[in-house]
């Protein structure tokens, strides 16, 4: 494509009907603010030339399960195991009986069965705290910790990481339950985790953020669809994306037990698609997402 300066406007699409793609979109509107540019920036890192793609990071909420047992998690992580995708994986302490039921009292700890898939799976992916029980609080809007107050918040942390350390895990990360999360909340887990997940939820307290932003202290990776939901659709999503010359983070999410319905057929396309553009929060943190 070719593309020309105007004055006016920056850069300009001349003589053609196709869509910018979205490195023209970025190098179009960063030139046209002049001086330094995000294009010149990236061609200085040496990125253009070197055909840099984006990198994904993969978050996998809802261990345990309710209404599925642990068995399912144990299909779904052999396949992103095989593909080398260490994901995140989102682990409730004390889970609720039924997560939606706003009056519901009946909690538990892990079965020993669950506590077994996840001593298996966790030396292949990095652990986040998922909430403390998963239950929605009273109100129409789901949410677990929106509307705590902080002491009773603070509590509830506390609680889950001793879950985790008595089961040998440690985290830095926090998903929230029904990605529900408002900036009151993100200033009380920065004093806890370096990273704190959102999604299309979040939208209603944050706004439309892009990831990844530090927000409060703590760095906040929100996922929304097409990189959130059912693993078919991202798979075509990543595979549509990677293609892509622009080095920025995709924070991707699924739910494993979503995707038994297919036989995780879709988990198997996302873990081909996936297949070395993944990269662990750990990973990319230390600044090694792009590293050769
Ligand atoms: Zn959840």
């Amino acid at each position: 494509m070719i593309a020309t300066r105007d004055p006016l406007r920056g850069i300009i699409f001349n003589g053609t009907q196709e869509v910018p793609t979205l490195s023209e979109r970025i190098r179009g509107r960063w030139q046209g603010t002049g001086s330094w540019t995000h294009w010149s920036v990236m061609k200085r890192a040496g990125y253009w030339e070197h055909g840099v793609s984006p990198r994904f990071l993969l978050r996998v909420d809802d261990f345990p399960r309710w209404d599925m047992g642990p068995e399912g998690l144990h299909a779904f992580h052999v396949i992103l195991k095989n593909a080398g995708v260490r994901y995140l994986l989102g682990v409730i302490p004390h889970p609720a009986e039924n997560p939606q039921d706003v009056s519901g009292k009946r909690e538990r700890v892990w079965s020993t069965e669950e506590a077994a898939v996840l001593a298996e799976v966790a030396p292949d992916v990095e652990i986040a705290l998922h909430g403390w029980t998963h239950r929605r609080r009273p109100g129409s809007v789901p949410a677990e910790i929106i509307g705590c107050t902080s002491e009773e918040l603070e509590h509830n942390l506390q609680e889950g990481l001793a879950v985790l350390h008595k089961a040998g895990f440690t985290t830095h990360a926090y998903i929230p339950p029904f990605n529900a999360v408002d900036r009151q909340a993100l200033a009380i887990l920065a004093r806890k985790f370096d990273l704190v997940c959102g999604g299309p939820e979040s939208v209603r307290w944050l706004g439309y953020l892009p990831g990844p932003c530090s927000l409060e202290g703590v760095w906040f990776l929100p996922s929304y669809p097409p990189a959130y939901g059912r693993a078919a659709e991202v798979a075509d999503f990543v595979r549509a994306v990677r293609l892509s010359t622009t080095p920025i983070l995709i924070p991707l999410t699924l739910h494993w037990s979503w995707e038994a319905a297919d036989k995780f057929e879709g988990v198997r396309r996302l873990a081909d698609a996936l297949a070395g553009v993944a990269v662990s929060f750990s990973g990319w943190v230390q600044g090694r997402a792009w590293a050769p």
